[in-house]
């Protein structure tokens, strides 16, 4: 799985050049990421729960309960921090001061890893200042390191869910917001999940964020010389999506990389005033 990845990145790194650094980055972590065996066991599903569960609206999970493996995260969290400070980067102080605590007492990164599940960022920025990095690169870090168990775990419980019948703008598996959306070669449009990465299918015309469906609410923006790509946003919540359109492309990467590779109309989204 992380070998298919790997390729991709290679093919987007040539293809997007514009996007070459974070994928770069992305490519370097990932590369780590190929050893990492998660242990995952699937607990049995009380089907009856999970009946009434898609009935009410709740994912299969909540994003603190899920029973990731945290110790294979943790090990990858660390071999992440060893392997960066040793680059030449700007932060390379505070990836040093966060690998020494991180090996002094590893429930320094099962905590960080928890917030990231539980998606407190106020903590996460302490924890981040603590080690004078940014909390935007510990996040990431983490995040990144929690993937192989989390992927794992949703790969396990894939049969219990249906991810075409499900009317929601959250994950069906883990209740995380997407973190960019596309519309597929037959034009029906799908959200990809920013923390598992499960992909649903979503009505077209609706905000996932507030389920608003009134179309003078909702716009779109798209930049010059870049089809296929564009920002979906909304005036009754202020959110914004990004959306890659697979019908213009010959082939496209896995959504996690183009997610970052658009992460310039984050920025025009942010300037223009959604979030
Ligand atoms: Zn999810
Ligand atoms: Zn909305």
């Amino acid at each position: 799985m992380v070998d298919d990845l790997l390729k991709e990145t290679e093919r987007l790194i040539k293809e997007r050049p514009l996007a070459g650094e974070v994928l770069t980055a992305f490519r370097d972590l990932a590369a780590l990421m190929v050893g990492a065996t998660p242990a995952t066991k699937e607990a049995p599903v009380d089907e009856q729960l999970k009946d009434i569960k898609r009935e009410e609206g709740f994912p299969l999970f909540a994003r603190g309960d899920l029973p990731v493996d945290l110790d294979s995260a943790t090990e990858l969290l660390e071999t992440f921090l060893t392997t960066l400070q040793t680059k030449e980067r700007q932060d390379s102080e505070g990836l040093e001061s966060a690998l020494r605590v991180c090996q002094k007492d590893d429930s320094w990164s099962r905590n960080l890893l928890s917030m990231i599940l539980k998606n407190d960022e106020d903590a996460i920025v302490r924890v981040a200042g603590d080690v004078n990095l940014e909390a935007q690169t510990l996040k990431f870090l983490a995040q990144m390191a929690l993937t192989p168990s989390i992927q794992a775990l949703r790969d396990l419980y894939l049969p219990h869910i249906d991810t075409d019948a499900w009317d929601y703008g959250y994950c069906p598996f883990c209740g995380s917001s997407p973190s960019i959306s596309f519309f597929d070669k037959t034009g029906k449009r799908y959200m990809h999940c920013e923390l598992c990465g499960l992909e649903w299918r979503f009505p077209r015309l609706r905000c996932p964020f507030c389920s608003n469906v009134d179309h003078k609410n909702m716009g779109y923006f798209d930049v010059e010389n870049q089809e296929g790509f564009r920002v979906d946003f909304c005036r009754q919540c202020g959110r914004y999506i990004k959306a890659v359109d697979k019908r213009v492309f010959e082939q496209t990467g896995p959504m996690e990389l183009e997610n970052l590779a658009t992460l310039h109309l984050d920025i025009l989204a942010v300037k223009e005033g959604f979030k």
